[in-house]
């Protein structure tokens, strides 16, 4: 069990768990992209870890940069989404992989998609460690799940709750208590 500020959470799916579905990605991946050069794009903050782990499974030449977004604050997700921050680099023609954490309601992702609707890429795919298909609102491909989970709120491998938690090498799940069903 881990508590962080005034909440609790218990343990969920294992460093190995992870390792493993972060391989099979890149496997996928690999396969799919064949000889391109893709660039893989995280989005910061929560997708650090995901991207560092990602690539280094990832054994082809590849270009890696991030972006910033955000779309929770706490543990409720919100309708403001910020802005965009970080994409400099011209990515005409090329093979863009979005790599993300998690994907909930796919505020995000809509957030993402209409970045890139100008941009000319070749090919646009997204990438996910962690999706929760019973909170996902929209219609847009999800080219790569790495785990199903329900729609409970998680801390752990880059993700946090109000600042803390992002450095746990597992993933933890919020505890529901009597005082918090109306959390998760
Ligand atoms: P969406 O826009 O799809 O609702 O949410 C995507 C973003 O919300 C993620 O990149 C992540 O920052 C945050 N998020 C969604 N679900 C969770 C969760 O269970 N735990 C944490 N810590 N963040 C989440």
């Amino acid at each position: 069990m881990v508590k962080l500020h005034d909440k609790f959470f218990k343990p969920f799916i294992s460093a190995e768990e992870i390792d493993r579905a972060m391989a099979r990605l890149a496997s996928e991946i690999a396969k799919d992209v064949g000889d391109e050069i893709p660039v893989f794009v995280g989005i910061l903050n929560g997708s650090f870890m995901v991207v560092s782990d990602f690539v280094k499974k990832y054994k082809n030449p590849c270009e890696v940069t991030f972006i910033k977004l955000a779309s929770y604050e706490g543990v409720k997700s919100t309708e403001d989404i910020q802005r965009l921050i970080g994409l400099t680099q011209d990515l005409t023609g090329r093979t863009v992989i979005i790599l993300e954490d998690i994907i909930d309601t796919g505020n995000t992702l809509a957030e993402v998609h209409r970045i890139f609707k100008n941009e000319k890429v070749k090919s646009l795919k997204i990438a996910t460690l962690f999706y929760k298909p019973e909170a996902y609102k929209k219609d847009f491909k999800l080219h790569y799940v790495g785990i199903e989970i329900p729609n409970k709120f998680i801390v752990g491998y880059g993700l946090d709750y109000n600042g803390l938690g992002r450095n746990l090498p597992e993933v933890y799940q919020i505890k529901q208590t009597e005082y918090m069903t109306n959390l998760v």
